[in-house]
């Protein structure tokens, strides 16, 4: 949470005009206290892209893109926060200060991090041990172990634990801080976090070990992976798996495959497709996108996560971010190869034919049959019509017309015009209907526009279809911390009443646990802005939530007494809670489609229903 440079990054923040950094991208003309611009990060014609000078944060009311003046230029430039902080201080004359405390405490972790891989690699080749066994039948031989730095976690309580402080005099309070190590609950000290595990270190762009993450090799050892925790070198949403071994692939073939698990990764490696990445058990973030585009200069990217039913509701969870990254459908490079150059992004998707992940294809299929099927990955918005047309069965009337709406729904997310129009025709040739037909129910069916005049109680979340559960609770987290941004005088009574409340999203709790903090030492909404947005500084997600926040804030300025407060917070708490059981409901649906062929497994299922249902009854 710390970062090296508050002091700099406040210093620059007070310095920098943010209309003036953004003028030198957008051409921004003002509009009430607003400047207003066509937005950078997708193509439109009229202008959504709005800065705010006064609170010095920007937001694009067309693809959500939001944040301050350091990660509109992170987007914009493709550089990492440091850098610009750098080019910025220089501009401005500013020397930069930074503690070094941080930088000591990442650095030891690296070391421990080395050892401990080190540990590993040396038990898993020692005779006899059945880890290593279970590598080579899964066609991972002793070359792929090395380039990895597979290797396995001994038996017993504490024998890392006991090689990193005995042999090597760690304290156990940074082994603990390295995330190899857990609290005992009832007594004293430490024991192992990776046990009689398969261990996979997870390095970050310059080849350190930041993670870990277990395969066990027993059904008795549950969870069947379990990462490292988060710690100050790793944070699972920032992190790719194998980027470091990838990096020079992708950069000399211009593209990247993206896949969900290690062994997808390391058996795509072992076979010769060297241009793989993996998300690391986590849904794809903007800031993974952001950092792969990085090393492909035509920004191409391949989707290619697993078959089944959950894997399916990854890549749809995966399509989700893609748009909120790169600013709807239209932002990815969806047509024309030659249609957009630069700022587009070519998004393809790999489906898996006859297996249940990429690591079984190609094992049982070959490297080459794989090959064929990212030569023939159709286009993002081709596989979403695809699987539209495919879900409604259109021989009937009534399912092509739901096939339309849609259908319609996908359009709202083209930008532009000449695409639209060429996929116009392919649609309507595809449904046989008449393009003037399919033109018409477009235009009866286009979603209301962001403009809605909205008050207090139309920001609950109520639900509808499409969207996710957890998009509606992301939106029901962020009215609640959008109280705080009102007025001083609610920090009180709102703080009391959110005491204890854990956000799920992530970043949504790191800005809560700011926000608690800050309003200690800050006065008032003004300067807990600024003191936010500079502890937050590096996290652009985070940025992007407070952003976010701050622009939504001109519908709920009617909250005024307490009481419609506390009526707005409990609306907002239940909603989460109504959406938080209905995630439960969907992912048990998942895992029992999955298993209902397996009796004893469903069967363990049905039970653990039972056991929800009572727990909520009661
Ligand atoms: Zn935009």
């Amino acid at each position: 949470m710390m970062n090296n440079y508050t002091n700099t990054i406040e210093e620059v923040r007070s310095r920098m005009d943010i209309v003036e950094i953004i003028s030198e991208h957008v051409t921004l003309k003002r509009s009430g206290k607003n400047w207003l611009g066509l937005c950078p990060f997708h193509p439109e014609k009229t202008p959504s892209f709005m800065v705010n000078p006064e609170k010095n944060i920007f937001k694009c009311f067309g693809c959500g893109a939001g944040g301050d003046a350091f990660s509109f230029l992170q987007r914009k430039t493709n550089q990492p926060f440091n850098e610009i902080l750098h080019d910025l201080a220089n501009k401005y004359g500013i020397k930069i200060t930074y503690s070094n405390e941080n930088t000591d405490l990442k650095n030891k972790i690296y070391e421990i991090n080395k050892l401990a891989t080190k540990f590993f690699t040396e038990n898993l080749f020692k005779p006899g041990n059945v880890a290593k066994d279970y590598l080579n039948n899964r066609g991972i031989n002793d070359d792929t172990i090395f380039q990895f730095n597979i290797g396995y976690a001994l038996e017993g309580w504490d024998n890392l634990l006991k090689f990193l402080s005995k042999e090597n005099n760690f304290s156990t309070d940074l082994i603990e801080k390295a995330g190899l190590i857990i609290k005992r609950n009832e007594s004293d000290g430490y024991y192992d976090r990776f046990r009689d595990r398969i261990i996979i270190p997870i390095h970050n762009e310059r080849g350190q070990i930041i993670a870990f993450g277990g395969r066990s090799l027993s059904d008795d050892n549950q969870p069947k992976y379990l990462n490292s925790p988060e710690t100050i070198v790793f944070h699972k949403g920032k992190n790719l798996y194998a980027l470091y071994q990838a990096k020079e692939s992708i950069r000399s073939q211009d593209y990247v495959i993206l896949m969900e698990g290690y062994f997808d990764a390391i058996s795509a490696h072992s076979n010769g497709i060297t241009n793989v990445v993996a998300t690391l058990g986590t849904a794809l973030t903007g800031d993974q996108l952001r950092i792969l585009s990085k090393y492909t200069d035509s920004k191409r990217i391949f989707i290619s996560f697993d078959a089944d039913l959950a894997g399916g509701s990854a890549t749809n969870r995966g399509i989700e971010v893609i748009k909120n990254t790169f600013g709807g459908l239209g932002g990815a490079k969806i047509f024309d190869n030659n249609l957009f150059k630069d700022s587009f992004y070519e998004i393809r998707v790999i489906s898996i034919p006859e297996a249940k992940d990429p690591d079984e294809f190609i094992r049982s299929k070959g490297a080459e049959k794989f090959k064929l099927l990212v030569k023939n990955a159709p286009l993002l918005l081709d596989f979403q019509i695809e699987n539209i047309i495919k879900a409604n069965d259109i021989t009937d009337t009534n399912n092509k017309l739901k096939a339309v709406s849609q259908l319609s729904e996908l359009f709202a997310e083209i930008s532009s015009p000449i695409v639209r129009s060429e996929y116009i025709k392919i649609i309507a040739d595809r449904l046989s209907i008449k393009e003037e037909d399919f033109q018409r129910e477009l235009l009866r069916l286009k979603p209301k526009s962001y403009t809605k005049k909205q008050t207090a109680l139309d920001t609950i979340p109520q639900l509808t279809t499409r969207k996710e559960p957890k998009d509606y609770i992301t939106l029901a987290e962020k009215n609640l911390l959008s109280l705080y941004f009102l007025n001083e005088t609610c920090w009180k009574p709102v703080s009391k009443r959110l005491n204890g409340i854990n956000l799920s999203n992530e970043s949504l709790q790191i800005i809560k646990t700011s926000i608690e903090e800050l309003i200690e030492t800050n006065n008032d909404v003004e300067e807990l802005t600024k003191a936010l947005l500079n502890k937050l500084a590096e996290q652009t997600e985070a940025i992007e939530f407070v952003s976010d926040i701050i622009f939504s804030l001109e519908d709920k300025y009617c909250l005024k007494e307490e009481s419609s407060i506390d009526l707005f917070i409990k609306q907002n708490l239940a909603c989460i809670e109504r959406f938080k059981s209905r995630n439960i409901e969907n992912e048990l649906k998942e895992r029992y489609y999955a298993v209902k062929n397996d009796e004893v497994k469903s069967l363990e299922l049905q039970y653990e229903v039972k056991q929800i249902v009572s727990t909520r009854s009661t």
